[in-house]
């Protein structure tokens, strides 16, 4: 059965957009997060920023993916690199979203 990743509503076989919110329907929900994943995290994206980093972290958000920003060890100010880091079950389905939102950025001025 399709699911709404939005809404978590289950709508019947064949339909393949929300009819509530217009979200891609999906074959099943992931379930409800009650805890952070275990397990070490993966770097999936260095950011040269601390915007595109918050740009990265939303975005995963978007699809439920926890995401956490960090710096480059012992640094305890946001210079340099960032990494943006997620737990490593959810690595391949991050580096993969991401590759997406690169290859269609939002609208930026100085690109
Ligand atoms: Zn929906």
């Amino acid at each position: 059965m399709p699911f709404c990743p939005q809404c978590r509503y289950e709508y019947r076989a064949g339909l393949r957009q929300c009819p509530d919110c217009g979200a891609e329907l999906v074959d099943e929900l992931l379930p409800e997060e009650q805890s952070p994943p275990s397990g070490p995290l993966v770097t999936i994206y260095i950011a040269k920023d601390m915007p595109e980093a918050s740009l990265v972290k939303s975005f995963l958000e978007e699809f439920q993916i926890e995401s956490f920003i960090g710096y480059e060890a012992g640094s305890a100010y946001p210079v340099g690199q960032i990494e943006v880091r997620v737990a490593e079950a959810y690595a391949d389905e991050a580096r993969e979203l991401i590759a997406e939102f690169l290859s269609a950025p939002p609208e930026d001025p100085t690109l």
